[in-house]
């Protein structure tokens, strides 16, 4: 079907053509990570240590890998840091002193028995609370942009919320507590912007975690649970959804289970998106304190950071479309070119794994964390397409666990040179890898164009299991709240004192 001329890379400037001919990027389905256990672990341990690398407002993509090392003298990890543009050295040093941190935390734990929750929890506590802080101020710019995506028709859209949820005191009351967390983070985020002092910072993270908690714990509840979704159904009926700087561009990791995958702003992701950042601090705490991760976090890793690459590719789209012969899709160039992109943070792992594998002989986690969910070249690329072909030849190569994918399909997106593996291998990975993910994009094209024909939405919704769990609206969390809210009000962020 498709001729052998034809680069991977053309796939990606296919788009989807309407009943009037008009374009539209194509959206695959958005697939969640099949991990469980251990290989789950050590995913969320990648995946989270790739998330609080990333600084920038946008456009800023990290991923993380661990290989072990043995030595006569003693085993030591090293963590693989790749961003889309390569890593700035301060993004290094700072990781650096993430992870000895964690190692500090790992070492502060008794191992080899139960330890006792309360004493656990005191030091984490502490010691929490200034990796929180040492995360929360790298992570801040990326943090105050998620924030400040409310701004537009904010007010309008609470007010509309609260006159839905008139008739309903419980709700209303439950969504109050909502919106005075995040008054309350909104204001303490622009302190700390205006002062950038430890106080400031010690109060927004204060606050953040507190939020965080009652979110967790009422989303495993179905009360709040069910409030979001119910508000998030509305959701289209508000003028600012049409506004799309709104929409979701950048989903990040599946850390929101709960939440499908819509259009318009939603507030589930809204909140997600803010408390992000304490998730993946609790995630790190609990993996560093846990008696199967302890041993690697204790390790202090050293990082090593992949070079960036830039590759020139020759796209064809028009010569694809016409080959590929599928009602509904259509190329927007009609001429043949050199496109040149950067390899995404994800393949410079995967390349340098390979690497380190097949030309060093070196031992890695067969694990690859990103900072947010994968593209679809990406996913197809490392999940779909490198675990058939490994079935189709014996390498003692395996494949990598992986995050899911958001289902777009990015330009210019260009795939790996795997053409040194060649030599330690029998058989052409670089060709092999290339074809089979043609293969499953044009299947993945053909059953599009079917469900599109088909039918014009189907979004189901996601899953959730839902635990019985404390009550809401606990008193802590309301106590915490008004004593940060008076502080702000003390303190408003134009104050230099
Ligand atoms: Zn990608």
């Amino acid at each position: 079907m498709t001729s052998p001329s034809q680069s991977l890379e053309s796939y990606f400037y296919v788009y989807s053509s309407d009943r009037n001919g008009d374009s539209r990027p194509i959206t695959f389905p958005r697939e969640a990570s099949k991990e469980t256990g251990t290989q789950k672990r050590i995913l969320e341990i990648v995946s989270s240590l790739a998330f609080i690398c990333v600084s920038q407002a946008e456009g800023e993509v990290y991923a993380t890998a661990i290989r072990t090392e043995r030595s006569l003298s003693e085993d030591s990890a090293v963590i693989y840091l790749a961003g889309n543009h390569g890593v700035p050295d301060s993004t290094a040093k700072y990781l650096q002193s993430v992870l000895a941190q964690l190692a500090a935390i790992s070492r502060s734990q008794p191992t080899g028995r139960d330890q006792s929750p309360e004493l656990n929890g005191a030091i984490l506590r502490d010691d929490g609370q200034k990796l929180g802080m040492t995360i929360l101020r790298h992570t801040f710019p990326k943090f105050l942009n998620s924030l400040t995506k409310r701004d537009y028709a904010w007010n309008t859209r609470v007010e509309a919320i609260r006159g839905q949820l008139a008739d309903s005191p419980d709700r209303l009351k439950l969504f109050g507590l909502i919106e005075k967390g995040l008054l309350v983070i909104y204001e303490s985020a622009a302190r700390y912007r205006a002062n950038t002092d430890d106080t400031s910072l010690k109060r927004l993270y204060e606050g953040l975690s507190v939020f965080e908690t009652f979110i967790r714990r009422g989303m495993s509840s179905d009360k709040l649970s069910i409030l979001l979704e119910d508000l998030d159904r509305t959701t289209a009926y508000y003028p600012w959804s049409a506004n799309s700087d709104l929409v979701d561009d950048d989903l990040e990791l599946d850390v929101n289970d709960n939440n499908a995958l819509q259009t318009g702003f939603s507030m589930t992701r809204f909140i997600y998106r803010i408390i992000a950042v304490n998730i993946h601090i609790r995630r790190l705490l609990r993996l560093a304190v846990s008696s199967t991760f302890q041993s690697l976090f204790v390790k202090d890793p050293s990082i090593y950071c992949c070079p960036p690459a830039e590759i020139s590719v020759h796209v064809d789209p028009a010569a694809l479309t016409h080959a590929l012969n599928l009602d509904g899709l259509m190329s927007l160039d009609d001429s043949a070119a050199t496109v040149t992109g950067p390899l995404h943070a994800e393949l410079c792992i995967f390349t340098a794994l390979l690497r380190g594998v097949l030309c060093e002989g070196s031992a890695p986690y067969w694990v690859i964390g990103v900072s947010k969910l994968m593209c679809v070249g990406c996913h197809i690329l490392i999940a779909k397409a490198f675990p058939r072909v490994l079935q189709k030849y014996s390498s003692g190569l395996k494949p990598f666990a992986v995050q899911g994918t958001h289902g777009k399909m990015y330009r210019p997106w260009v795939a790996p040179n795997l053409t040194f593996a060649t030599t330690h291998l029998r058989f052409d990975l670089d060709h092999e890898i290339r074809e089979c993910s043609k293969d499953l994009l044009v299947t993945a094209l053909k059953e599009y164009v079917e469900q599109r024909r088909l039918s014009d939405s189907s979004i189901g919704s996601g899953t959730s299991d839902k635990k019985d769990s404390e009550a809401l609206g606990d008193d802590s969390y309301e106590r915490t709240m008004d004593i940060l809210d008076q502080d702000n009000k003390q303190h408003p962020p134009n104050d230099d004192a």
